[in-house]
C-alpha cells in the first residue's frame, strides 16, 4: 500500500531515535519508521502539507501545522537538493536513499534543516540500517 510522506519527513524517519513531540507521535513515528525499514520497496509518495505523521502531531491547530512555513521551507529544500517534487514517487529505499545523500552532506543538511528543533539530535544520530 503507497505512504503518502511529506518530503522532509524522508529524513526524520531515517533519523528516527525514539524521540518526538509525545508519546502518540513517537508511537506513530516508530511504528512508520519499523515498517519503512523492514519493508524498503514499500512505495512511497511525496505529497504538500499534512501527512501521517501530522495527523497525530500535537502541533497541529486543526489542519494545519503551527510551523508551517518552516515545515514548509525545510520540505521545499529537501525537494530541491533531490531533484524531486510532490507528487513524486518511488521506494522507501529510492527515495531515502536519494534524500540521505543529497542532504546529510553535512552543508546541505544544516542549511536545509538547521531551523529545526531536533537539527541537533539529528546531528549526532547515524543512519545506519535506514535504507537496506
Ligand atoms: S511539526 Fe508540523 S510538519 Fe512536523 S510532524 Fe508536526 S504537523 Fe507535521
Amino acid at each position: 500500500m503507497q505512504t503518502e510522506l511529506r518530503p522532509h519527513h524522508l529524513l526524520c524517519v531515517q533519523k528516527f531515535s525514539g524521540h518526538g513531540y509525545d508519546e502518540t507521535f513517537t508511537a506513530h513515528m516508530y511504528h512508520l519508521a519499523w515498517r519503512l525499514k523492514g519493508i524498503p520497496r514499500t512505495p512511497i509518495k511525496l505529497v504538500e502539507g499534512g501527512d501521517q505523521l501530522c495527523a497525530v502531531c500535537p502541533n497541529r491547530d486543526g489542519a494545519v501545522c503551527r510551523s508551517h512555513e518552516k515545515a514548509k521551507s525545510i520540505d521545499e529544500g529537501v525537494l530541491k537538493a533531490c531533484g524531486l517534487s510532490y507528487g513524486s514517487t518511488g521506494s522507501w529505499k529510492e527515495l531515502s536513499q536519494k534524500a540521505a545523500a543529497a542532504v546529510f552532506a553535512i552543508e546541505e543538511f544544516e542549511k536545509i534543516c538547521g531551523s529545526c528543533q531536533w537539527f541537533e539530535l539529528c546531528k549526532n544520530t547515524e543512519t545506519e540500517g535506514s535504507c537496506k
